[in-house]
């Protein structure tokens, strides 16, 4: 596919999981150069920078704090001024910190909102200027189907998630007449370390609630964000595509 050809991408969270499977679907379909940011795991992110040469893209790794909005906006600009552009960003850097709502600290809240809400905002925010100097972009979130369902044990990351989708609507409202797109992937219950940790019975009781009856993987979740990032997804802004195996419809 030659629709990537020339862009630059960002991807948030992308040495592990879903982000790295992101990154890696853009590299392998043409996209000129692939930003991945991180948190602290150097060589998870360094893996992520191997594969993404290999498939022929300009790669490159910054880690930076996405709660920090300062920190967003010196990424953002870091990028502009070193590869000209930036086309498209996929906020998925995301935490969860499970815990029932009468014992959640208010340090799990802020960590979790900041981190999966507010990163985002300051991601968005940053990319606004130079995607409407270049007038046009593609953003897509990464929520999540329990920010459109609840789920007890979770009201922190749903709350971030369902924000991300208020956040989703109202920024495709107010960059459209730019042409900057901005959509969101839904994910249901996806094979990374996030979900590793979940106990088998959780998981037995998880998988009984899919209809497709398995859980997904980060590669399936990527292919609906290039699909939304692409020519393809042209008219398609405000959306929230759910990838979940019929978890939720
Ligand atoms: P993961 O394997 O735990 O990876 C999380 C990624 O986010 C890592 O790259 C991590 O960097 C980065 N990150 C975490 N906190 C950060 C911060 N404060 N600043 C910058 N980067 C940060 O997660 P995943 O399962 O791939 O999930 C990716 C996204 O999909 C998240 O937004 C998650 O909420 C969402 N999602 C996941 C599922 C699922 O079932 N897995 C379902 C629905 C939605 P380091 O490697 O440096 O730590």
């Amino acid at each position: 596919m030659s629709g990537f050809k020339d862009k630059v991408v960002l991807v948030t969270g992308g040495s592990r999981g879903i982000g790295r499977a992101c990154a890696v679907a853009f590299a392998k379909a043409g996209a000129s150069t692939v930003v991945i940011s991180y948190a602290g795991n150097e060589a998870a992110a360094q893996e992520t920078v191997a594969l993404l040469q290999a498939e022929g893209a300009k790669a490159e790794a910054i880690r930076f704090d996405v709660s920090d909005s300062a920190a967003c906006a010196s990424a953002v600009d870091g990028i502009v001024k070193g590869h000209g552009r930036l086309d498209v960003l996929v906020n998925n850097a995301g935490v969860a910190v499970d815990g029932l709502v009468m014992r959640v600290k208010d340090e799990d809240w802020d960590k979790q909102l900041d981190t999966n809400l507010k990163g985002a905002f300051s991601l968005i925010r940053a990319v606004s200027r130079p995607m409407m100097k270049q007038k046009g972009g593609a953003i897509i979130n990464i929520t999540s189907v329990v920010g459109e369902m609840g789920n007890g044990g979770q009201a922190a990351y749903s709350a971030s998630k369902a924000g991300l989708i208020g956040l989703t609507k109202s920024v495709a409202r107010e960059l459209s007449s730019r042409n900057i797109r901005v959509n969101a992937v839904s994910p249901g219950f996806i094979g990374t370390d996030m979900t590793h940790q979940i106990n088998d019975e959780m998981r037995q009781k998880m998988l009984e609630g899919i209809p497709l009856g398995r859980l997904g993987n980060p590669e399936e979740v990527a292919g609906a964000v290039l699909f939304l990032a692409g020519d393809a997804a042209s008219y398609i802004t405000g959306e929230v595509l759910k990838v979940n195996g019929g978890m939720y419809m």
